[in-house]
């Protein structure tokens, strides 16, 4: 018997180690569950940013997934970056295909200094991948774009815009409140019971490449040793809290850091 949570990501490779399935097996390592990967892209990237983006065939994605999941059986899945519409409708058939998985869905769009890491044209594809997901953990400008409308300023609007979010079939939302400013670092939780804010003090640090990636990591890592996705995303956010702090002085190239190793 296995006596770890088995997780996968399917995400792009980020070579400086910060984000992508660099920091999402680190997050399942650091939080003791087994990490398996399947890979949607990669990218010429360092701490200063993206130089390129070669995404891996969809046909390919498929590939990976069938082969692995005929073999290891899983306990929770991350999905990350997905790069194009097809890989998303790829992504979205296996999760129809496997139904019951545990999944945790970030939306990743825009890395932060500014490059695309999803076409345009694939946002309608991630919005039909919504109902398939357990949880949904978009930023301020993510949840903007799925919903097709402004970004919200504060709690309330962020409130109103993850209702919003379940409305369009994701059963959980964490809509993170990172890109607000404020001394407090506030996260709004909606899911079938009702809503609440999840709030943990702003860590200051220049290394905060990754923590969408981690964060949405940490909750996959954990749900298999939780008794509800609520309790998986505090604790998520608790243990990012602390990691963000732990790496604060790391040095690792001349852009913003890793938050953690
Ligand atoms: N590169 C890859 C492969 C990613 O998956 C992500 C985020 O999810 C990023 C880069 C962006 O990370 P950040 O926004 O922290 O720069």
């Amino acid at each position: 018997m296995t006596a770890i949570p088995v997780t996968l990501t399917i995400a792009g490779s980020d070579p400086s180690g910060g984000a992508g399935i660099q920091a999402d097996l680190k997050t399942f390592s650091a939080l003791g569950a087994y990490g398996c990967a399947v890979l949607t892209a990669l990218t010429a990237q360092s701490t200063q940013g993206v130089t390129g983006v070669h995404p891996v065939p969809p046909e390919f994605v498929r590939e990976q997934l069938e082969t692995l999941v005929d073999d290891v059986s899983l306990d929770a899945v991350k999905i990350g970056m997905l790069s194009s519409a097809a890989t998303v409708r790829t992504v979205t058939d296996f999760l129809a295909r496997w139904p019951g998985h545990a999944v945790v869905l970030d939306p990743v769009m825009v890395s932060t200094a500014g490059s695309r890491l999803l076409d345009d044209d694939a946002v309608g594809a991630v919005r039909d991948l919504l109902p398939h997901v357990s949880v949904v953990t978009p930023n301020v400008p993510e949840a903007a774009v799925l919903l097709d409308g402004e970004e919200a300023h504060d709690v309330d609007g962020m409130r109103a815009q993850a209702r919003a979010l379940q409305r369009l079939g994701a059963a959980r939302v964490l809509l993170k409140g990172g890109h607000l400013r404020g001394d407090e670092a506030a996260d709004v939780w909606v899911d079938e019971a009702g809503e609440e804010v999840l709030v943990r003090s702003r860590v200051e640090t220049p290394n905060t490449h990754g923590t969408g990636c981690s964060l949405s990591s940490a909750i996959a890592a954990l749900r298999p040793r939780r008794t509800s996705w609520r309790d998986a995303a505090a604790d998520a956010k608790s243990w990012l809290t602390g990691a963000l702090r732990a790496g604060a002085g790391l040095e690792i190239g001349r852009g913003p850091g890793p938050v953690h190793h």
